[in-house]
């Protein structure tokens, strides 16, 4: 049987789980001696998670085309006037305005002028890119090519290729990344006031009209930037928004250099962050992690706190498949970042459906939609974003740790356990809120990564 798809006898591990439930050690040994992790570097993953055909949760119906909607940061302020009107919108604004700069002045725990501006100075990678433009350009930037260096394209077995792009990725800074077939459903339908089309040319182009991607683009390196866990439990503050500031820049600065690697090997490539497609379903199909109650990805490495991003190329590279380590099983019985969502955006539903909440959910697959109108309510509120469900969520751990790898591995093989390991994560504390103030003399690592996160599973 193939080592990572190899499955614990689920007897033999419930046995572990109720003794311990029943007050007898936990016979961790009989598991974290098993297999060792075999997620320690990008091409390989721990054995708990098991490659499947078809992604756990994905299936699509008719309605499912491509998304020519928009996020609700575009829509929200109409949809304030729909619902509310134009005086609920102007007392928000305000209020919001007004205690950011209360909490600054009086020094509010995570709110302060320090934190605030750590949080705002983590976007400006992120500000200084547009799709098609400086880290995002759709064409090389600097690097010389072979045909300008006077040698051949990179040539290798697709496997190979995969390899090369992907050691590249994690060099620039990915967590993960994999590799997906080009899906049409999956890229927006416009930006920016432009529409974007596939054609038959040799490069990609940015009119003044549409931005076109070249039909020979077949590959997609989905990309998974870990955000700062010490941060994540700092959430919901302006401190604890910065994981996400700096995720985002982060992810420019992976798919800019990424891209302009690829194209100095001799091929095109197209760099995104939340841009031009949607990140998570090319995510899944590269087997960077499942679906959940979120209606995010949750990875077997860093849970659901990373920033996704992705490079369309016509590099020829072997793709990778769906992985399934139980998280949708899981979500069915959890629910905790459901009950601890204090906006009430998040499903209750037993089973993922068909049922959108909004039009900033694309309609036609399978999910735990969320309102997402409820939600950036709630950050008006605070003044920030919130985080809260990463924050609570019981994959949100450090990867390498033996006991999430145990709580993780039995989550994928035993989902009765299920209960058992949500109860344990509350009893050990995880998901609440540490303090803000201590962040500042605490010895942080760079970009808030130390290695029990960023390596292994
Ligand atoms: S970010 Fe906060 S308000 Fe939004 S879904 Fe998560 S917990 Fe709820
Ligand atoms: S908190 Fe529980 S239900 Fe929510 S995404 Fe995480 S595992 Fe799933």
């Amino acid at each position: 049987m193939d080592r990572k798809n190899k499955r614990v006898s689920r007897r033999g591990l419930l046995k572990t789980a109720g003794a311990a439930a029943g007050g007898v050690p936990l016979a961790v040994p009989a598991l974290v001696t098993g297999p060792e992790p075999a997620g320690r570097n990008i091409h390989q993953r721990p054995w708990w998670v098991r490659t499947v055909e078809r992604p756990t949760l994905g299936e699509t119906n008719s309605d499912f085309q491509r998304f020519g909607g928009a996020s609700i940061f575009a829509l929200y302020r109409d949809l304030k006037v729909q619902r509310e009107g134009e005086a609920a919108l102007k007392a928000e604004r305000a209020a919001n305005r007004r205690h950011t700069a209360e909490w600054i002045r009086q020094k509010k725990p995570g709110f302060g002028l320090r934190d605030r501006q750590l949080m705002e100075a983590g976007w400006t990678v992120m500000r200084s890119a547009r799709p098609g433009e400086g880290l995002l350009a759709w064409t090389r930037v600097r690097v010389q090519t072979p045909a300008e260096l006077g040698v051949d394209r990179y040539a290798a077995s697709p496997q190979e290729m995969a390899n090369t792009v992907k050691a590249a990725a994690r060099f620039y800074g990915a967590g993960a990344a994999g590799i997906a077939p080009m899906n049409e459903k999956y890229v927006n339908l416009r930006q920016g006031g432009k529409d974007i089309v596939f054609e038959d040319v040799d490069a990609p182009a940015v009119g003044e009209q549409k931005f076109v991607i070249p039909r020979k683009m077949k590959w997609v390196v989905a990309i998974a930037v870990p955000m700062d866990l010490d941060l994540i439990r700092r959430a919901p503050t302006a401190l604890g928004e910065g994981a996400t500031t700096l995720g985002y820049s982060q992810c420019a600065f992976v798919v800019g250099t990424l891209a302009e690697f690829i194209r100095g090997l001799g091929y095109q490539a197209i760099p995104s962050v939340n841009d031009t497609a949607q990140s998570v379903p090319f995510a899944v199909d590269a087997g960077l992690g499942e679906m959940s109650r979120l209606n995010r990805l949750i990875t077997p490495a860093f849970g659901p706190a990373v920033r996704l991003c992705k490079v369309f190329t016509d590099m020829p590279m072997a793709c990778d498949k769906p992985v399934d380590f139980g998280v949708v099983e899981f979500c069915k019985r959890c629910k905790k970042c459901a009950e601890e969502c204090p906006s009430g955006a998040l499903s209750f539903d037993d089973e993922p459906s068909f049922r959108v909440r909004g039009p900033w959910n694309n309609p036609g697959h399978k999910a735990w939609y969320e309102d997402s109108y409820r939600c950036f309510q709630h950050w008006q509120e605070v003044t920030t974003d919130c985080g809260i469900c990463f924050a609570v969520c019981p994959y949100t751990k450090a990867a390498k740790a033996w006991v999430h790898r145990f709580v993780k591995a039995a989550a994928s093989v035993a989902p009765p356990a299920d209960r058992f390991f949500r109860a344990m994560d509350n009893v050990f504390g995880y998901g609440r809120q540490h303090a803000p103030e201590k962040w500042w003399s605490e010895d942080q690592p760079p970009f808030g990564l130390d290695s029990e996160q960023v390596r292994g599973g």
